[in-house]
């Protein structure tokens, strides 16, 4: 039986691991970290795409019973006038067991995590923590060799980089490879209770500030979770690791004070839980594959966090990497099969994501353009333009 490795336990490793094994492959799941995220960080959006991807492996359920539903989403201005509210994609379908599944959900990326690798070890996965991948090479019998930070190897058909935005394994495919692109603004996660105007619970409320861009939910147990993109430069490791909840407050403070909406009071009634991360892309990553390693997920093709589909474009490629490797008859054509059914569309994703980080912090005459045209595009989505990104389903 074909035996495939698979590097970084995220969400497209532990979903691949899954999808192999519906397609009758082994493997193993190699992670760098040696436990699961930590529950504070950022939260996320799998819209109907993402979880109907999920689906094809039954993998959706628990997934589903981990978050709660993002029904509709609502546009302010800075100046605090209404520009538009529709359902957040597709029908805006709440209904668990609707044909077309539950709609779009809301949950912290650590949850997803969490549910998708106890999911993967319920079903008999293997998962090996604090394995960091350093280095691969294909050995004569056409095999390839992993080998890891502790010194340990393991060896395999092929090797599967679900390594993330900073993947190795990408390097290791081509090492000329273009590194991330910092899109110019941090994005910044927060949890309070204590917010004197919540949003409603399900809703979305997207602001368009005059200097940056906030976003915002309730959860069903009333707590408001926010994001919010904040224009400025790359913060090193070392200042991520130092910036304290205080000090994110201060600055996101200083950038919404201004606006007239509802960002600074929530932001200053949030508490320690508050997190803050460089955001980036990829625009293109030239060789996804060789004979014996292919990359997926981020690792491939990473989008700004501004389209929320990040997760959703890894689950779709687990997928259907694994059934072209269920279909063809060896790694290449696999991965070729793969590159073809995915490369147009997750590229297509990075680019609108890229598009909508830069339309959130305009200058004064682009504002009024986009409050005078943003209305008529809410009207005309709400009127059920064809979605392509999130009406894409997989058949098995
Ligand atoms: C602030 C923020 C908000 C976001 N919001 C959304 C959203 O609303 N909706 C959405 O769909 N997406 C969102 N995303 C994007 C989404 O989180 C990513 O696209 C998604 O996590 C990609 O999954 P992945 O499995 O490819 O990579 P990851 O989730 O990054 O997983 C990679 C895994 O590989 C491990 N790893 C790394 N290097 C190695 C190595 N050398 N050896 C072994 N293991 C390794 C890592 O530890 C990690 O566990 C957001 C991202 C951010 C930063």
């Amino acid at each position: 039986m074909t035996n495939a490795l698979i590097i970084g336990g995220g969400i497209a490793g532990a979903v691949t691991a899954m999808a192999l094994q519906k397609a009758g492959i082994e493997s193993e799941v190699y992670e760098a970290y040696a436990s699961g995220a930590d529950d504070v960080g950022a939260f996320l959006v799998l819209f109907e795409n993402g979880v109907s991807a999920l689906r094809v492996i039954d993998a959706d359920r628990p997934v589903i019973e981990n978050s709660f539903p993002a029904g509709r989403v609502e546009f302010l201005s800075n100046t605090g006038k209404r520009l538009g509210e529709r359902p957040m994609a597709g029908t805006g379908e709440q209904d668990a067991e609707a044909p077309d599944g539950p709609g779009p959900r809301t949950m912290r990326r650590a949850t997803l995590y969490r549910v998708l690798h106890d999911e993967a070890t319920r079903r008999g996965i293997a998962v090996q923590h604090g394995k960091r991948l350093v280095a691969a090479e294909t050995v004569e019998n056409g095999r390839i060799v992993a080998t890891f930070s502790d010194g340990t190897r393991a060896e395999g058909d092929l090797l599967i980089g679900a390594d993330g935005i900073h993947s190795v394994t990408r390097k290791l495919i081509d090492p000329a490879a273009a590194r991330p692109r910092y899109t110019g603004q941090n994005t910044v996660c927060g949890y309070t209770r204590d917010a004197k105007n919540p949003p409603e619970h399900g809703t979305y409320s997207m602001i368009f500030g005059k200097k940056a861009f906030f976003g915002c939910t309730r959860a069903p147990d009333g707590e408001t979770w926010w994001f919010a993109n904040a224009p400025g430069p790359e913060l090193s490791r070392d200042d991520l690791a130092a910036s304290t909840a205080d000090q994110w407050r201060h600055r996101l403070g200083a950038l919404f004070e201004e606006d007239n909406s509802p960002a600074a009071d929530i932001i200053r009634s949030t508490g320690e839980t508050i997190v803050g991360s460089n955001s980036y892309d990829i625009a293109a990553t030239p060789r996804w594959y060789t004979d014996t390693m292919v990359i997926i997920g981020d690792a491939a093709h990473a989008a700004a966090p501004n389209a929320a589909q990040g997760a959703s474009m890894a689950i779709e490629d687990a997928i259907v990497l694994a059934k072209s490797l269920r279909d063809q008859s060896d790694n290449r054509r696999a991965f070729r099969a793969y590159e073809e059914l995915r490369r147009a569309r997750v590229e297509k994703v990075v680019e609108a994501s890229a598009n909508m980080a830069r339309r959130t912090a305009l200058g004064p005459v682009r504002r009024v353009f986009r409050d005078t045209v943003l209305p008529h595009r809410v009207a005309r989505s709400e009127a059920g333009a064809a979605n392509w990104l999130t009406s894409y389903r997989i058949e098995w």
